[in-house]
């Protein structure tokens, strides 16, 4: 049970964009994921028949070497990618099957990003950073700023808002990311070496922020993470070895 109300409730109730579906039980479910990249005439395997489901509100963990297809995997999980073969439901939706636009429309409403190098808009102002999922929602100017001031008080930048990326230390830059990743409310959110450019104290800031995520909000998070400090927040880590998934630690 979640230890205090959703404060991204209103956004759930609001949002016309919602073609979630209520699930019970695993809310990831891949089944048979092939993958490969052509070099040239040249084929590599990247993901080999991996099959495994993430409960919903789990907090997993994703380690193996360097190359050995973490970011396929999770790009194929965010629907940035599309596997050769095999399939992927998500909250009950087989996005294997949707078309490019159809999927853009269900990356935006279910998926939140978190990236190693935060991949904010230099441009536009921490408030206008998260501010820019809610822009393909029907969200009214006045719901969107709650909702995006809420998001950035979990956060602890409120007082930051009008700051620009450029602006801010790495660690407040995640924030901003986590913040924009959350706002929607999506379904997943999933996070590529969230930790691997930030020092000691930063990392361990953004990794208590993901644990609030699962535990206040009943987010479900697959991490991709090289760091054993990082994976140990996690519920469950899965390593990856030359595109096998395997050694499921709880
Ligand atoms: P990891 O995140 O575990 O380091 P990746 O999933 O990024 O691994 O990459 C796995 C393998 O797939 C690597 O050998 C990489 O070179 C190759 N690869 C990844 N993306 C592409 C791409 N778009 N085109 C060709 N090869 C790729
Ligand atoms: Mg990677």
């Amino acid at each position: 049970m979640p230890e205090s109300p959703n404060p991204f409730r209103l956004i759930t109730e609001d949002r016309k964009l919602s073609n979630k579906m209520e699930t019970k039980g695993p809310i990831v479910v891949t089944r048979n994921l092939n993958k490969s990249y052509r070099r040239g005439n040249q084929v590599i395997p990247v993901l080999n028949d991996i099959t495994f489901d993430i409960d919903e509100g789990e907090f997993l963990a994703l380690m193996g070497p360097s190359g050995s297809g973490k970011s396929t995997l999770l790009n194929l999980i965010a629907g940035i990618d599309k596997p050769d073969s095999g399939t992927i439901r998500i909250g009950g939706i087989d996005i294997s099957s949707l078309g490019e636009i159809e999927l853009a429309h269900w990356r935006a409403a279910n998926v939140g990003f978190i990236f190693q190098f935060y991949n904010l808009i230099p441009v536009l102002t921490a408030f206008e950073n998260v501010e820019l999922p809610l822009l393909l929602t029907s969200l009214s100017r006045k719901e969107r700023r709650e909702h995006v001031e809420t998001a950035l008080e979990m956060v602890n930048l409120a007082d930051r808002m009008d700051h620009y990326p450029g602006q801010l230390s790495g660690g407040q830059q995640q924030r901003v990311a986590i913040a924009r990743a959350v706002v929607p409310d999506p379904t997943i959110v999933v996070a590529d070496e969230p930790t691997g450019d930030l020092d000691k104290v930063s990392a361990k800031e953004i990794l208590e922020l993901m644990e609030r995520l699962v535990h206040q909000l009943g987010k479900t998070i697959i991490m991709v993470t090289h760091d054993p400090r990082a994976a140990e927040k996690a519920h469950m880590v899965r390593h990856l070895e030359k595109g096998v998934l395997n050694n499921v630690h709880s």
